[in-house]
This record gives C-alpha cells, structure tokens and sequence, in this order.
C-alpha cells in the first residue's frame, strides 16, 4: 500500500515538474516579448527625431552646395554687361553677364542688388530665372513684378530695421582683388568706354579690392503672404583714389565705393516641398515616412508616429519673428502599425504553440495518470487475489489436515462422526479443486483456445440441469424454450456460465425453495439469451460495469461476509466472449438481478 501511495506521489511530481517549467518559461518568454515591444515603441519617438536630423542634414548639404556655387560667382556678374577679367592689352571689349539666367541652379528663383549707401534712391537690379517653358515653348521666367516688389521689401527692412545689413556683416569675409575697370563696368552700366580704356594704359590693369561677406539664409513672408527664402550677401569696396578719379572722370559713380547687397531669391516651392520630398527618398528607411504639410492630417496614435520639422528653424535661416519662424513644416511619420502589427503575430504565434504546448502536455498528463491508475488498479486487484487465494487456500487446507490428521490418530471413534470427516475433507478438496479450476480456466480462456460449434442451447441446459440441481436444495427453477435457433457454443462454456451464475445467485440472492433461482433460455430481439434470475439486493447501477472484471468484488457486507475471489463473473464474461457472445448485468423487475448471456446464432 505504501509503494501505491509513494508512486501516486511520484505521478504528482512528474506532472507538476513537467507542466511548472513550462508554465515559468513561458511566462517569461512572453513577459520578454511584452518588454520588447513596449521598448520598441519607447524607441519610436528617438528614430523620428533621427530620421528629422537626417532629412534636415540632407537638405541643409543641398542648400549649402547650391550656395557655394552663388559664392564663388564674382559680384559683377550681376549686371547686364560685363568686362571680361583679363582683358588683351588695351582693348576693352564688352560682354553679356554670364550670370545664368537662362540656365539657373535648380531651385533658385533669381538674383538681385542694390547699393545700400544709396539708401532709399537704391536702384535695385533684378535677373530673373527662366522657370521652364510653356506648353507652345515660349521660355517662362519667374515673376518680375513680384520678385521686385520682394527685393523692394527687402531693402527697406534693410534700412529700416537693420536685419539684412546685420545678417550680411555674417560669416567670414574673403577679399578679392578686381581690375578696375570690371568693376565699373559692372557697377556704372553704359559708361563712357573711351573713357574707362585710360585705366590700362601701360596694359598693367589698375585693380582694386573688393570685400565679400557669405552667403546667408533669411526667411520672411512677405506684404503679399508668400514665402520668400533668400540667401545675401554684402560686397564692399573702399573709397577710389580721388586723383584716380580726376584722371578718369567716368569712375566718378565708384569714388565713394559701394556697400552691395547681393542676393539670390529660393524657390520656397523647392525647398520646402520637392527637396525634401527627394532626400527623403534617399535618407528615410523602413517604417519611416515622409509628409509634406499639404497633407491631409490621419493621426491615429495608436498607427502612427509624427514629428514636426520645422525646416525654416533647421536650416538656420534668418527670421524677423516668430511667425516665420515656424513656417515651413514638414512630417516625418513613423509606421507604428508596423511593429504592433508584428507584435499581435508574434503574440498569435505564441498562445497558438502554448495552446498546442498545453494541450500535449494535459493530453500526456491524463494519459500517464489514466495509465498508472490502470496499474495501480491492477496491482491492486492483483493484491487482493492473491490475498483471497490464499484465504481460499487456507481455510479448506487446515480443515483437511486437521481432519485427516484427527482421523489419523483415531481420535474419532464414532463411525457416523468418521464419515462426516471424510465427507467434509472431500467437500473442502472439491472447493479447492473449483478454486484452482478457476484460475486454469481464466487463463485457459485468456489465451482463447476454444472454438464454439453450433447446438442448440436449450438442449444442453437441459442436460446439464440435473448436475446444477444436485447442489441446491429445490431452490432452483428452469424455463427452456424449445424452439430456439441453433447458436454456436462450448458445452465446457456453457456450463461454466451456470455453475459460475447459479452459485452468485445462491450465495448473493439469498435462494430457497420459495424464492427460487430462475434459468431461462428464450429469444428476445433477434438474440438468443440464457439469463439467470434472483430475488436478491441485485447489483448497485454504479458496480454494473466493474463487476466483469477479474477479481474485482463489490465492497458491500454481503460480499464481505461470503467467500469468493472475485474471478467468478470475469469467468462467465470470458466464456461468453470464447463463444462470440456477451454477458451483461440487469435489474431484474420486482428486485433482484439479471445476468444475460447473449449468444451467435449459427
Ligand atoms: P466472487 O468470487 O466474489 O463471487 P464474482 O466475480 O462471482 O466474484 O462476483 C463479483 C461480485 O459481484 C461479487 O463480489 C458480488 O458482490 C457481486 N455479485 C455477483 N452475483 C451477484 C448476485 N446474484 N447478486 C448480488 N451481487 C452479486
């Protein structure tokens, strides 16, 4: 009994240290996917911010080269007729402003100038871009009328308020030197030619020194609401040498020098919509996205991330307020769906495999307590019969020796008391020959040896009723049908089943004469049955099943008080099955039991 309990603790043990680590690991799986993704989310906002550095970078390295290219243009280029640098001895010749009119950098609108020293009289000169061409090719420039009335607004924040003289006094200052008369052929548009040719007469250029600040950013809106992105620059020349200008009187317009306030107007198109669309091909990766403002706002926190660039504030420009300041807003949109999206599959994946985990585990779980229970039931059965063979065993045994031994040593003088001896020593060899017949027979019929002939069943009864009657006392009463089919059967079988049933009903169903033990053969429904009927308790509905089953006994006071071994019943259900038939349990109507023994017509 304590080897049973101490396996059924270790089935326990097994099973709780198989499903426990199951259970901890995979809690701790999903715990770490939980933390995973609640990590990757907290990193959403970082990448967005990395995303909006790459883009602004991307876009200030475009800016910064198309504003190299303005810087090294020489500030004289912004005229319509130019000398050339290097002019051949004497000869001044003339030529058209290689300022790039008809072929600007892509994204710029125009240039400009103006003499700040000239204060409000400046004359600005324009030059404005061609754009493209227009469906019938006539070349389309930007608007002069607007881009004027832009640079007019420029000058006069100028003198008004400073910012773009502040701003052009930025950056670091390179100094040129200039052949005079480029300058002022530059700067004093339709001079007097034979006058300026006195400046080389030697064919040594007389030069002077020009100062250039860099390029930088200003952005403003301007009376008209449209954004102008500018880039300026200041271009200095110092006083002429007033002897100089006595010599060559057309110089007199440079005798004081100029304060120039040279700039290029961006196309705010390109610089906020189609440039950043572009780096954005090229720098933005994976869940990234790119929106410019025009957008139509779907802002669903749970699917997306967004972040505000404002372009104005990262490229550095120059602003005079607030307002401009955050002008120029684009998105950069992080695909959260993306990664919830991975986590649900990635959570579906999970339970899906811990379902099925779950359900190996439960199904192996029931398997192996299912499997030891039977075991351990059989043990047990195992236990008990051999605890009731050797009680079985014993008690004819003793009687027998005692007996014997008694009559042996002549102890037993009365010849009636002698032959009461003998006949009890022969009683008790009989029920020991039955016991160890039983156990033969149970094995006999587990291997399944026999092979059942055809014959008529309440023929054999009847044959082997007298035997059966002999035991009892009257207390046994027969119905055969005579027009049975034949049914295949074993005559060894079929007595085995009464003996077997008979004596149940005598021991269990309390038989007598006035309750006799009823054995009928009839068909009923197609079969061919042989039942044995008592007046006895009967057999509790829940014990019906178990009964069949070799040493198993009902654990009631009616079993506890009669001897037996529990194989009796298992005996007739093997001799039914050596015969194709079965043996079931009934509840007889007006109290009692019912066993039937079904068998295989021919
Ligand atoms: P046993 O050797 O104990 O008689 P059996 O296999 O013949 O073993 O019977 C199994 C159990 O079924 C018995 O222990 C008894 O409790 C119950 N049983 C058998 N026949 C009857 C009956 N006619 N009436 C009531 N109970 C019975």
């Amino acid at each position: 009994m304590v080897r049973l309990k101490a396996r059924r603790t270790a089935l326990l043990l097994y099973s709780v240290l198989l499903v426990l680590p199951t259970v901890v690991l995979g809690g701790l799986h999903w715990h770490q996917l939980w933390l995973d993704h609640q990590a990757e989310l907290a990193a959403v906002p970082e990448s967005a911010r990395d995303a909006a550095r790459r883009l602004a970078d991307g876009i200030s390295e475009h800016v910064s080269l198309l504003l190299a290219g303005e810087d090294a243009r020489p500030f004289q280029h912004y005229a319509e007729i130019v000398a050339p640098e290097a002019p051949l001895g004497d000869q001044l010749s003339l030529q058209r402003s290689p300022l790039p009119i008809d072929h600007p950098p892509r994204g710029l609108l125009g240039w400009f100038d103006y003499d700040q020293s000239d204060g409000y009289d400046a004359r600005v000169r324009l030059f404005c871009a061609r754009l493209g061409e227009d469906a019938d090719g006539t070349p389309r420039y930007a608007a002069r009328d607007e881009l004027d009335g832009a640079a007019h607004e420029i000058l006069e924040q100028t003198l008004e308020d400073g910012f773009l003289r502040r701003a052009a006094r930025l950056g670091a200052v390179r100094t040129v030197r200039v052949p005079l008369v480029v300058a002022a052929v530059s700067r004093a548009q339709g001079a007097d030619l034979d006058c300026l040719r006195r400046l080389s007469p030697g064919g040594e250029p007389v030069t002077v020194e020009v100062n250039y600040s860099q390029f930088h950013l200003q952005f403003h809106v301007d009376a008209g609401g449209v954004p102008r992105p500018v880039a300026t620059r200041r271009v200095l020349m110092a006083d002429l040498d007033p002897e100089l200008v006595r010599e060559v009187p057309c110089l007199e317009p440079l005798q004081h020098g100029f304060g120039l306030v040279q700039g290029v107007f961006l196309d705010a198109r390109w610089l906020f919509q189609e440039l950043p669309m572009w780096v954005s091909d090229r720098v933005l990766s994976g869940s990234e996205r790119f929106l410019d403002e025009d957008a139509p706002p779907r802002h669903d926190e749970r699917a997306e991330f967004r972040l505000a660039v404002p372009l104005v504030k990262a490229l550095g420009f120059e602003t005079r307020g607030d307002r401009d300041q955050d002008f120029g807003h684009v998105n950069i949109v992080i695909d959260k769906g993306e990664i919830v999206s991975r986590f649900e599959a990635q959570s579906w994946r999970f339970f899906g495999v811990a379902a099925m985990l779950a359900l190996t585990l439960a199904t192996g779980v029931v398997l192996l307590v299912r499997s030891v229970t039977q075991e351990l039931e059989q043990a047990q059965q195992t236990e008990n019969f051999v605890a009731a063979v050797t009680h079985e065993l014993r008690t004819p045994l003793s009687t027998i020796r005692l007996h014997g031994e008694m009559l042996l040593e002549g102890w037993v003088a009365d010849d009636e008391k002698r032959t009461e001896y003998y006949e009890r020593i022969v009683r008790e060899t009989s029920r020991l020959s039955t016991l160890v017949e039983r156990v033969l027979s149970k094995s006999r019929l587990s291997a399944g040896t026999t092979t059942p002939e055809p014959a008529d069943l309440s023929a054999l009864v009847e044959r082997l009723r007298p035997a059966l009657e002999e035991r009892g006392h009257g207390d046994l009463t027969f119905r055969l049908s005579a027009e049975l089919p034949p049914v295949l059967l074993v005559a060894e079988g079929v007595a085995g089943i009464l003996d077997n049933l008979i004596e149940n009903a005598r021991k269990y169903g309390e038989a007598s004469p006035e309750r006799p033990v009823e054995v009928e053969t009839a068909e009923r429904d197609g079969e061919v049955v042989l039942e044995v009927m008592d007046r006895g308790p009967g057999i509790p509905a829940q014990e019906r099943e178990r009964i069949f089953e070799a040493f198993y006994r009902v654990g009631n006071e009616a079993t506890r008080t009669s001897t037996g071994t529990g194989l009796g019943l298992h005996l007739v259900e093997l001799h039914a099955a050596s015969m194709g038939g079965r043996a079931s349990v009934h509840d007889r109507p007006g109290g009692g039991a019912l066993f039937r023994v079904a068998l295989r017509r021919a």
